[in-house]
């Protein structure tokens, strides 16, 4: 009896492929799937690129596919998916034995990237055909994905104008030499037989001083917003650094808990089978004002509409919760929390010995005073204070009116309590002089509260864990398996056609689990 499994293959055998290419690659392949949805994009617009004449080009749409497989597979670079293509059966499949090197298929992304917004958008029609999406519940969120920009290549504006000046320097040493070096050949072979061109480096050196000079403008910006502050304010929004290497990149935090030069790609999900139906990557800090964004280009991509969004406690802001309210979307996001209501979590002083833990309510039964949420300061939230619609005025924890004070500060009304003066709590409650406690109400304060309320029905609730269900996987798979943890390209324009990329093949791939899951139970 043998102790090992024999080698199935002989290495000198002519073929080791079964009888066609195609019957090497099961049936139930995913590469199949990236195939069949990917052949039915509209490729004229991709050929229209090639007027023919000269050396016949790669087929577009073969290309485009290597290139979405390969995200799918965490295969990126332009050099692993020439190997692939040399090597791996699937994708000698998939290219039908083609073998671009890796210049064709880097210049081949470059020159299409913004075409593949409409792959995935292609994508994202497939699945609606297949009625993996119902836009019931859709959730939007946001990550952080590094930019190709080393945490080291940022300056701030004064280190900036060094490097600057330095570029300038060196750019007029070199034409000097240039001039110096024309006057020599002009006497050598007589004017206007100059046999040299500019040098290579004044060439690099402008590209690189445009470069720096778009990083410059963004420190410019960011400490534009320091002036008229003092002191450590100022220092800080000074120090603020910009990223050179790849300036529509902004340092902020990221998931690790540090600061690097990041992009922050966000996406709309569709929860009934965790379908990307929308996609989009901004430089700003904050996704949340491209809500709008995702909706629309989810309802454009899909051709339906959107019923419930789902968010975390960064979207609920006044414009999102009006856009809402405009299209008839029922919004269900975390409320947003003021500083004040974050604050009030955390309060840790001690109840005062002087001040009695009960009091009576206004209408004859007792108030438990250690039960009020209290600010960071110790004294009573304003989340204690209900505000009254209908008579315009807050109630207080003591059931007492806080009625409207003086004018509006800003954007704020100010309501004040007359009760005070006798109040037990009064210590706990205020520090004002006139011993008055004030509650401010912005303008837009009525749209929050009933969205708050809404938020506290059970259903809601339910609804809002589909969120971290629907989102979480998709961030974890493009991270995760398709690896895409830093992006390739630079540029704002290229990194988006990126993420296009693979939100395309996150689709396909989550088609394709969906469809060998369905064939498995037909099956059994
Ligand atoms: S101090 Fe004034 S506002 Fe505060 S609980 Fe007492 S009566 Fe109400």
């Amino acid at each position: 009896m043998k102790r090992f499994i024999e080698p199935r293959l002989d290495r000198f055998q002519h073929t080791f492929l079964r009888e066609s290419l195609d019957e090497s690659i099961g049936s139930d392949n995913p590469v199949r799937v990236y195939d069949f949805i990917l052949s039915r994009h509209d490729w004229a617009e991709w050929e229209g690129e090639y007027p023919g004449g000269g050396r016949p080009s790669y087929p577009p749409d073969v290309m485009c596919k290597l290139l979405v497989y390969g995200y799918s597979r965490g295969i990126r670079s332009s050099r692993q998916l020439e190997y692939a293509c040399r090597n791996n059966r699937d994708f000698i499949w998939l290219m039908s034995g083609l073998t671009p090197d890796h210049d064709t298929i880097a210049d081949f992304r470059r020159r299409h990237i913004l075409r593949f917004k409409g792959v995935f958008r292609t994508t994202v029609g497939a699945c609606v055909e297949a009625g993996l999406v119902d836009m019931k519940h859709v959730a939007v969120d946001g990550t952080r994905v590094e930019a190709n920009n080393s945490r080291r290549k940022t300056g701030t504006l004064s280190g900036l104008k060094l490097m600057l000046k330095a570029i300038d320097d060196r750019i007029e040493k070199i034409l000097r030499e240039a001039e110096a070096e024309d006057r020599r050949e002009d006497e050598l072979y007589g004017e206007g037989v100059s046999p040299n061109e500019l040098p290579d480096e004044l060439k690099d050196l402008t590209k690189r001083k445009d470069i720096l000079e778009k990083a410059l403008r963004k420190a410019q910006a960011k400490t534009e917003g320091a002036k008229g502050m003092k002191g450590k304010r100022k220092d800080d929004a000074e120090k603020k650094r910009a990223p050179y290497t790849d300036p529509d990149a902004d340092v902020m935090k990221d998931k690790k808990g540090g600061f690097a030069p990041n992009y922050t790609p966000w996406i709309a999900g569709d929860s009934k089978r965790g379908i990307i139906v929308g996609e989009g990557v901004t430089n700003d800090h904050s996704d949340a004002p491209h809500f709008r964004d995702a909706i629309e280009e989810a309802e454009d991509t899909t051709g339906l509409e959107v019923e419930q969004a789902l968010a975390d406690g960064n979207y609920p802001t006044t414009e999102n919760l009006e856009y809402c309210e405009e299209k008839g979307i029922d919004p269900c996001m975390a409320p947003l929390k003021t500083n004040l209501e974050r604050k009030a979590t955390k309060c840790k002083h001690p109840w005062p010995d002087d001040v009695p833990e009960r009091a009576v309510h206004a209408d004859g039964g007792t108030v438990d005073g250690r039960s009020i949420p209290r600010g960071k300061n110790g004294k009573f939230d304003k989340s204690a204070f209900v505000y009254d619609e209908k008579n315009d005025r807050y109630i207080c924890p003591l059931g007492h009116p806080l009625t409207r004070s003086g004018g509006v500060r800003g954007k704020r009304a100010m309501y004040q309590c007359k009760k005070c003066k006798d109040c037990p709590f009064v210590k706990v409650c205020t520090s004002s002089m006139s011993k008055r406690r004030a509650v401010g109400r912005e303008a837009d304060a009525a749209i929050h509260e009933r969205h708050a309320l809404r938020m506290l029905d059970d259903k809601k609730l339910e609804d809002y864990k589909l969120r971290r269900r629907t989102i979480e996987p998709v961030f974890g798979t493009i991270k995760g398996p398709q690896g895409l943890r830093k992006f390739l390209l630079r540029n704002l324009d290229y990194v988006r056609g990126e993420w296009s990329i693979a939100s395309a093949a996150f689709n396909i791939k989550r088609f394709a689990n969906i469809l060998r899951l369905a064939n498995k139970l037909a099956v059994a």
